[in-house]
């Protein structure tokens, strides 16, 4: 049996089927690229009502799952922007609805932990979650996932997407300024913001300009804003490994494919004699198969809402969300 995950948080529409085991049948996806500028959500939004019927066709057809072979429709019910997750949340009800299948709220960010976590098989890993919207430091802790530590202003995606932008490129800035990154040599000195446990960008997008202003090249401002970013998140994660006594962490996220940042991360882990391990890039991405996935472990643990209960939650927090499958 399978279950079909609609993502929708953001610019991404997807598709994802998983069986009972995590075997990723299928995933279609369609990301929402703004002709100019960031992302509208109601422009993003109406992508998505658009590109949906053709990614439930494409994720059925390439996996060639039949509709009766579907157990339950999961969906992402938040955190995110509302028109999108919206879009998302009536495509699950009329898929629940027409194959009189269970509807399954899941929370966006616990997707992210709970497919790394079975990829990777690790038991108890600690989330480096670094995306568009979010960047946040998640751990399991008496009875919930937690927040450890997050941006304070803007996600980390986010920034470099605008810095690229404000520097003349296009969305998506951060595998763009990944590849610039790697022609620059010269470390310039931006804004190291970390405040205990949580970082903040905006500083850093700021200084970023001036010295672009000031003629600094586009190849060693990457350099130097991947270096100082990614040392910012290095340091929060090994923080709350630290206090946790822990060992594992898993990546997550568009910005958690870039390999520098994969590369201090595991350096760090490395050194203290703990492993880490980040989901193949499909899987690291916003799409609907972790969904699908948390929508198993939801549905084990007897999470189904009604189409009436099953009203979006744009500003869902991780800490609030219940995961009886996790025990105590
Ligand atoms: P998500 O919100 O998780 O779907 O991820 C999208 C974000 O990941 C966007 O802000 C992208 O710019 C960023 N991103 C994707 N690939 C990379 C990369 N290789 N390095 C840095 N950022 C990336
Ligand atoms: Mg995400």
């Amino acid at each position: 049996m399978v279950v079909l995950g609609i993502e929708s948080t953001a610019h991404t529409a997807s598709v994802g089927l998983v069986d009972s085991t995590a075997r990723v049948l299928g995933i279609a996806s369609d990301m929402y690229r703004p002709p100019a500028g960031g992302i509208h959500p109601r422009e993003a939004a109406n992508h998505h009502v658009e590109v949906f019927p053709g990614l439930v066709e494409k994720a059925l057809a390439s996996s060639g799952v039949r509709p009766g072979e579907i157990e339950a429709v999961a969906f992402s019910q938040g955190p995110g922007l509302g028109p999108c997750l919206r879009a998302g949340a009536t495509v699950a009800r009329m898929l629940s609805m027409a194959w009189q299948r269970p509807l399954v709220p899941v929370n966006h960010c616990v997707a992210h932990v709970e497919i790394a976590r079975v990829l990777s098989g690790m038991e108890d890993p600690l989330l480096l979650y670094a995306s568009g919207g979010n960047t946040q430091v998640i751990a399991y802790g008496r009875g919930r996932y937690r927040v450890l530590g997050e941006t304070l202003d803007i996600g980390i995606g986010n920034f470099l997407d605008k810095l690229w932008i404000e520097l003349g490129g296009t969305f998506p800035g951060g595998p763009q300024l990944e590849a610039e990154a790697k022609l620059g040599s010269e470390l310039l000195p931006l804004p190291y913001s970390v405040h205990g446990m949580d970082v903040a960008f905006s500083g850093m997008l700021t200084a970023a300009l001036a010295l672009a202003g000031r003629g600094s090249s586009r190849p060693d401002l990457s350099y130097s804003v991947e270096v100082t970013a990614y040392s910012m998140l290095t340091e929060i994660t090994e923080r709350a490994l630290a206090h946790r006594r822990g060992e594992a962490v898993v990546l997550g996220g568009g910005v958690a494919c870039n390999e520098r940042l994969r590369g201090m991360v595991k350096a760090m882990v490395e050194g203290r004699g703990g492993r880490t391990f980040a989901p193949p890039r499909n899987l690291c991405v916003d799409n609907g198969a972790m969904i699908a996935w948390t929508g198993w472990l939801a549905l084990g643990a007897g999470q189904t809402v009604s189409v009436e209960g099953s009203g979006v939650e744009p500003r869902q927090r991780t800490d609030l969300v219940a995961t009886p499958w996790r025990g105590s």
